[in-house]
């Protein structure tokens, strides 16, 4: 490593705004650009090569599909797909990203998603990118709409059009986490509105957001968007929830 400007404001930057791993706290490496120590790092777990052909579910066994996609679960959504499984570390650069208003980790995630988007050959004509909304209420909350900041950084980064603004979120639904299955499908009923059909019309849409769980708010969002005349609609999510 040469001793340049760079590393010298780097090492400056570093004893003034000391950054620390987003997961165990230890202090980085001034020349470290990663959010995580090395450590850290390495235990963010890529999706198995086993998972569900149609929802990317992770599978313990063989055979193609989950047992609700081989039950012929109906969706709008004809894909899915995640960089990750959402493990303890990946939930600290979540928490970080947007509970602490980390948008700096906006970079560093959409890189590693546009990394291991090539993994995927299934999502290769899928290359409009559109961000899931959030409701204006929240994103004055959190200053910024991070599923729209992934969809940005990964559309820079593996040749999409990032078709922003195109959808829109209508109701304020509560909180996912608490509910159970079929609540999460009746919380997101409507939520969705798609505000410039002119950019879905005849396209291969690809959902972009951070963690996906249930595929209730991915679904409800591209049953809106195929209203509105999109060819196809994938998701592509930083995490996936087994
Ligand atoms: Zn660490
Ligand atoms: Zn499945």
């Amino acid at each position: 490593m040469g001793f340049n400007l760079l590393n010298i404001g780097k090492y400056a930057l570093n004893v003034l705004l000391p950054r620390s791993c987003a997961h165990c706290g230890l202090d980085l490496h001034y020349l470290e650009t990663a959010p995580l120590c090395p450590a850290c790092a390495a235990g963010l777990e890529p999706l198995p090569e086993l998972h569900c052909g149609i929802c990317g579910l992770p599978l313990d066994d063989g055979g193609g599909a989950c047992r609700d996609c081989r039950g012929g679960a109906r969706r709008a959504l004809d894909l899915a797909r995640s960089a990750f499984v959402f493990n303890p570390q990946l939930r600290s650069l979540v928490h970080a990203f947007k509970y602490k208003a980390r948008d700096d980790l906006a970079g560093f995630l959409a890189g590693e998603m546009a990394a291991v988007l090539a993994r995927f050959p299934e999502l290769a004509p899928y290359n409009f990118a559109v961000g899931v909304p959030l409701h204006p209420a929240r994103r004055r909350e959190r200053g910024f709409n991070q599923a729209e900041l992934l969809a940005a950084g990964l559309a820079a980064r593996a040749n999409l059009f990032h078709l922003e603004g195109a959808a829109a979120r209508t109701r304020n639904t509560p909180s996912q986490t608490t509910l159970t299955k079929t609540e999460r499908k009746t919380n997101m009923a409507e939520a969705f509105r798609a505000v410039k059909p002119e950019l879905i019309r005849g396209r291969n849409i690809l959902l972009v957001d951070d963690v996906a769980t249930t595929l209730a708010t991915l679904d409800e969002l591209a049953s809106e968007l195929k209203k509105a005349g999109a060819k196809s609609v994938a998701a592509y999510t930083l995490a996936r929830e087994p």
